[in-house]
């Protein structure tokens, strides 16, 4: 029997680290042909190579280059950006025609899943029902996008999917699978004990504290990102903590442009660049407390029992806050993450670690399980066919049936 050809299509650091389990499990397969495109949205070695070497993960079969091409071309905007996707995605898909492409996330990459969906190839989203109903932050509008356009979707926890079906998302549309950054961070906790880093920074366990700030809307007023960098060497000049701040290119250049150098050239920071995936998991193990605006750094200390300050004013997943291992800064403005620290320093971490993966087992076979399923029953043969979507209740109802 033929393959069933899937386009795995990715684009950032997260991605890789989310997916090398399932990406390995895709390229085994005796029913899936798999097929890794990268973006090329991140494309600096310690954004992407790296997690590759780590991983183990093969080499992408197709590399849509966006990232470089866009600088090369001395365009900034995401605008740029998403027609260069569009237009490279669209190439690829008359080359490789394949029967369904996947993603993960919430990127600007996963923007692509339109031209995909409108060239009449089914859509698969991993991280499918994330919201945070935060209309500043650009991932609001990406998750929205391709949640309502996939024919298959992939849930963390039962609360996304109930966001979803709210959102008249048919309900047999969405799967729970558990929050696939468990089989990273589970798979890799021996390579993260080797790792030297506390050494190479000359810091010590629970003596310093970890922080990454990347989000568009931190980055891009002088006064959030200022606001959020003197809280945190105000707690850190007080307690005596190094900051270890591995910084992104766009934070480093944001921090050059709005003139905040002086703010990070205190002793109290040790300013690295972004580290590779064994050495940061260890960082924030070992941490007093972390504190970050990224996404995956919101669950990862949750699994390794390290208190944590969301810096941000809104979450699309605050399922960590409620397990009360995490603290949400909430409003933003001059100190008021300040408290939030002070608040983090003093809970405890007899939290349940595993709430993000509640059943147990690896998040990624139950997902490569329900894809093969969904093959072998023509799931995507009728996942956006009108004969089989009449009887489903969101079309009866606008038929008045
Ligand atoms: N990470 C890393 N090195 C770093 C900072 C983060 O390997 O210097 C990892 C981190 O462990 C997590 C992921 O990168 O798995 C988070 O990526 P990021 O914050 O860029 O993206 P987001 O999750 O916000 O989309």
């Amino acid at each position: 029997m033929k393959k069933f050809k899937l386009v795995t299509l990715l684009g950032i650091r997260p991605d890789y680290i989310r997916m090398f389990k399932l990406i390995k499990l895709l390229d085994q397969s005796d029913t899936i042909e798999h097929i890794l495109v990268h973006s090329g949205q991140h494309y600096d070695p310690e954004l992407f190579g790296i997690f590759m070497e780590e991983f183990g993960i093969r080499k992408p079969d197709i590399d849509l280059g966006i990232g470089l091409a866009v600088k090369e071309r001395g365009l900034t905007g995401h605008a740029y950006q998403n027609s260069l996707l569009t237009e490279r995605t669209f190439e690829m898909l008359e080359k490789v025609k394949p029967d369904a492409v996947m993603y993960l996330g919430d990127t600007n990459t996963v923007l692509s899943s339109v031209v995909v969906s409108r060239s009449g190839y089914p859509v698969i989203h991993l991280e499918a029902g994330g919201r945070s109903y935060d209309w500043r932050m650009p991932e609001e509008k990406n998750r929205v996008v391709i949640d309502h356009l996939s024919d298959a979707l992939y849930s963390y926890l039962p609360r996304y999917k109930d966001l979803l079906t709210q959102e008249g998302i048919e309900d047999f549309r969405v799967t729970v699978i558990g929050n696939i950054i468990v089989d990273a961070v589970n798979q890799y906790g021996k390579s993260t004990d080797a790792s030297k880093i506390l050494d190479i920074l000359g810091v010590s366990e629970k003596k310093f504290m970890l922080v990454t700030l990347h989000r568009e809307e931190t980055i891009s007023s002088k006064e959030i990102l200022e606001n959020k960098l003197s809280d945190i060497v105000r707690f850190a000049e007080e307690n005596k903590y190094p900051v270890v701040f591995p910084v992104m290119p766009r934070t480093g250049a944001a921090i050059e442009k709005f003139g905040l150098g002086h703010i990070v050239d205190k002793d109290v920071f040790i300013k690295s660049k972004p580290l590779g995936f064994f050495d940061f998991l260890r960082l924030e193990k070992d941490a007093q407390i972390v504190i970050s605006d990224s996404g995956t750094v919101q669950e990862e200390p949750l699994i390794t029992g390290t208190r944590c300050v969301i810096a941000r004013r809104s979450t699309e997943r605050p399922e960590t806050i409620w397990a009360g291992a995490t603290i949400l800064e909430g409003f933003e403005g001059r100190g008021t993450l300040y408290p939030k620290i002070v608040e983090s320093s003093k809970m405890g971490t007899d939290w349940d670690r595993s709430i993000l993966n509640p059943e147990g087992g690896s998040p990624s076979e139950r997902t490569y399980q329900d894809l093969v399923k969904k093959v072998e029953t023509g799931y995507f043969k009728n996942s956006r066919s009108f004969d089989f979507l009449k009887d489903k209740e969101s079309v009866r109802k606008a038929y008045n049936k």
